[in-house]
């Protein structure tokens, strides 16, 4: 469900029509609708409103201050994967009672702001950061709050460069050694212990490795009472997919009824960390075809929107819908979608039946709201998108275009090169 739909053959959002937006603001360009970000949240958060809960948006699927402050203004905490990601969720707003904090490589500068911040917890994925965390609360005269991040060794059947949970993956401490570390956690001085967290991937079509990694986290839960260590908090990560072409993924609410069932009887508030599912179908890409070309044995469209736009297709063979804004009866063709770029993996789509289209119309990157923007580079020189939210016939621009002055801001011609 989502707020992109044409009316009388053009394409808007909510009740901003594509096309004028686009001439106003330029291409490429981020579009979110603010209707269908607070839905997706509202639908996930209700889901589990039946029990103590906390939704915490993973900050690295859509990194936007204004994103963020949306959905902590709905109740909403985050979950971070590093200092930079903790600073832009205090910017927004976020209450650091909200906060919990993964990541495998957390830096001791990380670390110190994230305990003066006197987040939820932080999400361990190893011994040695265990340690490191423990000196450096006792340094500084606190405690930290944690949970340890395990590794429950499921198959989440995804793209491998978005699995998380399985033996070879880098992530948490695997489960077979948890209850060794959590004795090691209780017996350090300047670390609470408040619960157990896991996240098996991302873009997960099926609710049974959901419930798989569940499982071994109940029976750990239950040694871990009897070593009593009381576990106050369950995060069960994020990971849930959504619909780019043909999936089918559980409903919020299909996920959260598994999840409940399985969870009776335990008394524990319940984390989780959405980012796709909240806000994947919530944005779009605009950009503009600059030019058609017929090669020898293949069709391409040009746009102005590039593979450092939007990684997705070129790092994950991923499909997104592409539609023109403007829709009238015409033939259609197969091409590559390609940007700019000069990579041969610079694509949006490849040998895919679009409409003819021709040079100055815009098209439309569906279901770009999460890991879009966030994963953007400048790349090529290429100063990155603006980011626009839709509010019913309104808009702002909530990240302006870098500049091509912007390009260059933080380079320095050193004196010894100077003549
Ligand atoms: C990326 C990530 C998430 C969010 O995953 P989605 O698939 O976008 O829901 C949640 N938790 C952690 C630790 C992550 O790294």
């Amino acid at each position: 469900m989502h707020h992109f739909t044409y009316r009388e053959d053009e394409l808007y959002c909510e009740d901003v029509p594509l096309k004028e937006l686009a001439r106003e603001v330029g291409t490429p360009c981020y579009v979110y609708s603010h209707a269908t970000l607070r839905q997706h949240f509202a639908v996930f958060d209700s889901a589990f409103s039946n029990v103590p809960h906390l939704t915490c948006f993973s900050v690295k699927a859509n990194s936007n201050v204004a994103v963020l402050n949306l959905f902590g203004s709905l109740g909403g905490g985050v979950d971070i994967v590093s200092g930079g990601e903790l600073f832009r969720a205090r910017q927004a707003g976020i209450p650091p009672e909200r906060i919990v904090y993964s990541g495998v490589g957390k830096t001791p500068a990380e670390i110190d702001y994230a305990l003066k911040e006197g987040i939820l917890m932080f999400n361990i994925e190893s011994d040695q950061e265990l340690e490191v965390l423990n000196r450096r609360a006792g340094e500084l005269g606190c405690k930290a709050r944690i949970a340890l991040r395990v590794n429950p060794d499921v198959d989440p059947n995804t793209h491998p460069y978005i699995s998380t949970g399985m033996k070879k993956n880098k992530f948490g401490i695997a489960i077979d050694t948890a209850l060794q570390a959590y004795g090691r956690a209780k017996g350090m001085e300047n670390v609470e212990i408040l619960g157990v967290d896991c996240h098996i991937g991302s873009q997960l079509t099926e609710i049974t490795p959901f419930i798989d990694a569940l499982k071994r986290l109940r029976l750990l839960i239950d040694r871990l009472g009897e070593m009593g260590i009381a576990i106050r908090y369950l995060d069960l990560g994020g990971g849930l997919g959504i619909i780019y072409d043909q999936e089918s993924p559980p409903h919020p609410h299909e996920y959260a009824q598994a999840i409940l069932q399985e969870m009776k009887g335990l008394s524990c508030t319940l984390i989780f960390e959405p980012g796709r599912v909240i806000v994947g179908n919530a944005g779009v890409l605009l950009g503009k075809v600059l030019y058609t070309k017929k090669g020898p044995s293949k069709s391409f469209v040009i746009t102005d929107a590039a593979m450092n736009d939007l990684v997705r297709p070129s790092l994950y063979g991923s499909y997104h819908l592409i539609q023109p804004v403007e829709r009238r009866e015409r033939e259609t063709q197969i091409v590559d979608v390609v940007g700019p770029i000069c990579e041969s993996g610079d694509f949006l789509a490849k040998d895919r039946s679009i409409p003819m289209v021709q040079p100055g119309e815009y098209l439309a990157v569906m279901s770009a709201g999460a890991y879009g923007f966030s994963m953007s580079s400048n790349y090529n020189s290429r100063p990155r998108a603006a980011e626009v939210l839709v509010h019913g016939d309104r808009y702002s621009v909530i990240r302006r275009r870098e500049t091509w002055q912007d390009l260059v801001a933080l380079e320095n011609i050193p004196d010894f090169l100077k003549g």
